[in-house]
């Protein structure tokens, strides 16, 4: 969650996205490329239990278990339809700056939301640790 705090503006250029796809495991003669995963939004997030995480920088989808021939475009429309990002996202070289304060606060919006179901399902997740050593008592 800490490494989502650090997703700053910078993210809108493609190249800031795609330096982080280093040690991706799909290079070559395969879908999901670090060129392709990065022109569809994602940067990489690998941790040690999931090695293939990446993580859109706009909506904060993120998506593990990639495949060859996924496509990176159809899989975060698959998994979030309504991520600005997928619809007319001006490039990072036309964005105007107010374009950008708008798109900022929609994305920061977006972050809040995501770091708020993280918390919430970690939240649950020591109820359910705490109701069952209660009845174990
Ligand atoms: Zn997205």
């Amino acid at each position: 969650m800490e490494k989502l705090m650090q997703f700053n503006y910078l993210y809108y250029k493609l190249s800031q996205r795609l330096s982080t796809f280093k040690d991706w495991p799909f290079l070559e003669d395969c879908n999901c490329t670090p060129q392709k995963m990065a022109e569809a939004g994602f940067v990489y997030q690998p941790c040690e239990s999931q090695p293939d995480v990446a993580v859109c920088f706009f909506c904060f989808k993120e998506l593990e278990g990639w495949e060859p021939n996924d496509n990176p475009w159809e899989e975060h429309q698959k998994h979030s339809r309504s991520c600005r990002f997928l619809t007319n996202l001006p490039s990072w070289e036309t964005l105007t700056l107010e374009q950008l304060i708008k798109l900022e606060n929609e994305r920061m919006n977006n972050l809040i939301r995501k770091v708020d179901s993280q918390h919430t399902a970690e939240f649950e997740a020591k109820v359910q640790e705490v109701r069952i050593k209660l009845q174990n008592l």
